[in-house]
């Protein structure tokens, strides 16, 4: 069987690795940073050992079930009713479920009843190559109408992606309003899952499984090049030294690939270097008191230059209340390079306008974590742009979270496509099979 190089440790490159050797094949996976999992890694919040970045499972979430099931872990598996709320012009309102919507008065009913139906058909739709080449705000204006597009959408577009606002597709959109929209144990409640204990737990129980099936798992080990000759793989470079390996399975950002891989064409870099992405600075406070009951509030207010917050704690049960205030935004963004303690004064000062009981003694900690490519853009007709997942090169696979769009980036996509890399190392037409 095969030396398979996996580049990348998160949830993509640790169950490409667990699948791979699972087949047989002789797994090393290389990851820059010190610990594992990426997007999803712990690290230390005054004590707490919790995400840097949020992380929710919704009922969709099979790869995700079928993984935990398969490393024994799906105990850890926990589901609570939350619930949304939605805070606009300076009032909270209940949001979610068709009676909040009814009592939403920022809307006339024949608004509601459309926003009501579409909803309800999106998480009812399969197939979505209509959707593909439909920019997101048109579908919606189409659907809900120009005002229910101003009030519920505008702001959370323009707060997330800035410039590519009006450019984004229909598809991808639906997918995320799918995923969450079936994550309800009935019509009136809404329920998400967590892992106890986070995603740490997860990602430890795949590090132990490939180590224990004899891979072998580097950390601070950053790739500096995937090497190739006569359009085949040979290795990677990795603190200076060149190692040989037949196959190799790349799930660093695609922003990163064509540094990484100088053996690409022109042309298939320029397909990489087209795919833009927005970074996250990720602000996330400890607190004395709730801010809200509900796991997630939208915003849309002109004080308030976030799209909403996720209280965590109303989700994961922690001994305090933790809220997470992502601030998307591209890196040319001027406040991207803004200091940290700027990014949580501002944030805990949005906390206290949308809960005045908070008092400045109320924030127990802080923390910020920055990605600087945090979420793909997927503008209409997305999927074309796409690259195959089997470069051009013989034995070099190459996916990030926007391989599998429509999908959004998840924790369950990126374990998913990480089987199926693992398998198409010998099997290249699970890629057919896949469309990609
Ligand atoms: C703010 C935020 C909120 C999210 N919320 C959710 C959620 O609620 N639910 C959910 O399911 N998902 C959520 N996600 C998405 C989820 O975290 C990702 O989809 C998933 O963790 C991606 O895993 P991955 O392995 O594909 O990529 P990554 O986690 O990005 O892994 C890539 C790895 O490659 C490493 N790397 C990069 N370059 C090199 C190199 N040259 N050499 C070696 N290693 C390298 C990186 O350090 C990284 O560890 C969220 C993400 C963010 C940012």
């Amino acid at each position: 069987m095969a030396r398979v190089a996996v580049v990348g440790a998160g949830a993509m490159g640790l169950a490409a690795a667990y699948h791979a050797l699972k087949l047989g094949h002789q797994v090393t996976v290389f990851e820059g940073d010190r610990v594992a999992g990426g997007m999803a890694a712990h690290f230390d919040f005054d004590g707490l050992s919790i995400e840097r970045f949020y992380h929710f499972i919704c009922k969709a979430d099979r790869a995700t079930f079928d993984l935990m099931a398969e490393l024994g872990i799906s105990d850890k598996l926990i589901w609570r009713d939350t619930s949304m709320g939605y805070y606009v012009d300076g009032r909270h309102y209940r949001w979610g479920d068709p009676l909040a919507l009814l009592a939403f008065p920022k809307l006339g009913l024949l608004d509601k009843l459309r926003y009501g139906l579409h909803m309800f058909l999106s998480t009812r739709r399969r197939d979505w190559s209509a959707l593909e080449h439909v920019n997101a705000r048109d579908w919606f204006v189409k659907w809900h109408g120009r005002r229910a597009y101003e009030v519920l959408w505008r702001r959370l577009f323009d707060l997330k992606f800035f410039e590519y606002a009006d450019d984004i597709s229909a598809a991808w959109i639906w997918t995320r309003i799918k995923r969450v929209g079936t994550s309800r144990r009935s019509v009136f409640q809404e329920q998400l899952g967590c892992i106890d204990g986070g995603s740490e737990v997860l990602i430890e129980a795949l590090v132990g499984a490939v180590e224990g099936r004899g891979g072998k798992v580097r950390l601070g080990a950053r790739v500096s090049q995937i090497t190739s000759e006569a359009g085949r793989v040979t290795g990677l470079v990795v603190d200076g030294e060149r190692l040989a390996f037949d196959a190799v399975i790349s799930t660093v950002p695609t922003p990163f690939v064509s540094a990484l891989v100088p053996g690409l064409s022109d042309a298939a870099k320029a397909r990489y270097d087209a795919i833009r992405n927005i970074g996250v600075v990720c602000v996330l406070l400890k607190l004395a008191k709730p801010v809200t009951q509900h796991f997630w509030l939208n915003v849309n207010d002109a004080g308030i230059d976030i799209p909403g917050i996720v209280e965590f704690s109303n989700l994961r049960k922690l001994p305090d209340t933790v809220v997470y205030v992502p601030y998307y935004m591209p890196q040319t963004h001027p406040k991207f390079t803004r200091s940290n303690e700027a990014f949580v004064a501002e944030a805990y000062g949005y906390l206290r306008k949308l809960n005045p009981a908070l008092q400045p003694q109320d924030l127990k900690a802080s923390q910020v974590g920055r990605l600087r490519y945090a979420q793909p853009v997927c503008p209409p007709g997305f999927l074309a742009k796409l690259p195959k997942v089997q470069t051009e090169i013989a034995g070099l696979q190459i996916a990030d979270t926007c391989f599998y769009y429509p999908e959004d980036r998840g924790i369950s996509e990126s374990v998913r496509y990480g089987q199926l890399m693992a398998r198409a190392v010998t099997e290249p037409a699970v890629w057919e099979a896949e469309g990609r």
